[in-house]
């Protein structure tokens, strides 16, 4: 083990001793934990670095924060706290707890234990390890389920025969695990997976934590081998009777994941984007089923929604009822950005999807550069016509009829003089 911390970063490797120092002081056996451990051990690179103490974990963060003069961020209840340290790193450290399940699917009740408790409540063996970073056995691993074995024959094992039962939120953590370390469900895992999910446990989570793990799966860098397994083993459609085998869904995924330069380094939406994938309605009864079971936020609920007032413009794009630029921009305005930017990426005919990007790109960003006192100045008197004059100039930039700020002007002047001549 200690040619994997001698692999970290020396930054890193610093940090460790001096939290083993500090833990040494305060009496405190402290440890890496968890994924951290796992990556470590793979020689796969980390950004955040887990921590355990077998005691009280809030209290030995406040006091490292103060001796690396990093920020101290509590999370009091999770009994866990943050300590962003001055290079950038951040370092998360728990106390050590067990969980007890009062009903199959519910959240654990949490308790302060041992670090061989808090190894046992863990999912997976190759999650339940732990390296010492006191001084005395700095480097020394704690590995009671043999997680470096399943690590060495790349398999994923829960701990004991219950654990899809108490929380199936593990059921969709084993497959991303399995398909992004490109592991297998160990033979008598994957039994009690297939039971767990054929016996219905995935109706015990509720729609937010379901969710969350869904969100989890699009943010790994490759979501389709999740998906794909997640379907091969019953487990999509037992999460919504619509999420059943879907041959269309690796396209849009593999188009999701080709953004060339369409969207902003800061779109934060991916997740969104793969999920839209995921549900797209294919009846309204279906979209409704799905909202109810999962709860998303606002902002996804309004993307999945979306696609179907999409399929109202779309009529109207095809039949020709919507037709100049203007027209498109006035009919999606309102449709979410992530729901576009959908579109752009997947829609299967070329004449919409550049109608949709030329919106994503450009259009979506138009503004006027007059404004109300720019028809005050004009001698437009003040009233309803405003909006209607500035959204028929706005038409005409969209339309490229006018571009500079002195024919939209102009624009503006000629609309109120037509209003106001006399009908011949
Ligand atoms: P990732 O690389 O995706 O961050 P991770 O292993 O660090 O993976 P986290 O979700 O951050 O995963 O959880 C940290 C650790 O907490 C896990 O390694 C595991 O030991 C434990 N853990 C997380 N979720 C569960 C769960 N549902 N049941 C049991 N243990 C869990």
């Amino acid at each position: 083990m200690k040619e994997a911390i001698a692999q970290l970063p020396e930054g890193i490797r610093e940090r460790l001793r001096q939290a083993g120092r500090l833990a040494d002081e305060s009496e405190l056996d402290l440890y890496l934990v968890g994924g951290t451990v796992r990556d470590m051990l793979l020689g796969c690179a980390r950004a955040d670095i887990d921590l355990a103490v077998d005691g009280d974990g809030m209290g030995f963060a406040s006091r490292l924060a103060r001796r690396t003069e990093g920020r101290y961020t509590p999370h009091a209840r999770f009994l866990t706290a943050t300590v962003d340290l001055p290079e950038g790193n951040s370092l998360d450290v728990a106390t050590a707890r067990g969980e007890t399940y009062e009903r199959p699917g519910a959240l654990p009740r949490v308790a302060p234990a041992s670090m061989d408790v808090d190894l046992a409540r863990r999912d997976f063996t190759i999650n339940a390890m732990a390296v010492s970073l006191n001084a005395r056995n700095f480097g020394n691993l704690v590995d009671p389920f043999n997680g470096r074995g399943d690590l060495r024959s790349r398999m994923v094992r829960i701990l004991h025969d219950q654990s899809f039962i108490d929380d199936p939120t593990r059921l969709l953590r084993a497959i991303r695990f399995e398909q992004r370390l490109r592991f297998r469900l160990e033979r008598e895992t994957e039994r009690r997976f297939r039971e767990a999910v054929s016996g219905g446990v995935i109706g015990n989570l509720s729609g937010p934590r379901l969710l969350e793990q869904l969100r989890l799966i699009c943010v790994e860098p490759d979501p389709w081998p999740v998906f794909n397994r997640l379907e091969r083993l019953d487990t999509l459609k037992a999460i919504h009777p619509a999420l059943a085998s879907d041959d269309g869904l690796k396209t849009l995924v593999q188009e999701i994941s080709r953004p060339g330069d369409l969207a902003s380094s800061a779109y934060d939406g991916w997740w969104i984007l793969y999920l839209v994938a995921l549900f797209r309605p294919r009846r309204e009864e279906t979209l409704h089923g799905i909202v109810d079971r999962l709860k998303p936020n606002r902002r996804l609920r309004k993307a999945i929604e979306d696609m179907s007032r999409w399929s109202g413009v779309e009529q109207s794009v095809q039949s020709g009822r919507i037709d100049t630029p203007a027209d498109f921009y006035r009919a999606v305005r309102t449709i979410s950005e992530d729901t576009m930017l959908f579109l752009t990426l997947t829609h299967p005919d070329d004449a919409v999807r550049r109608r949709c990007e030329t919106y994503y790109r450009h259009h979506r960003h138009t503004r006027l550069s007059i404004d109300g006192e720019t028809l005050k100045e004009l001698k437009i008197p003040e009233g309803p016509a405003y909006g209607q004059i500035l959204d028929e100039v706005l038409s005409m930039k969209i339309n490229g009829e006018i571009e500079t700020a002195e024919e939209e002007r102009r624009a503006a002047r000629d609309l109120w003089s037509r209003r106001n001549r006399p009908e011949s």
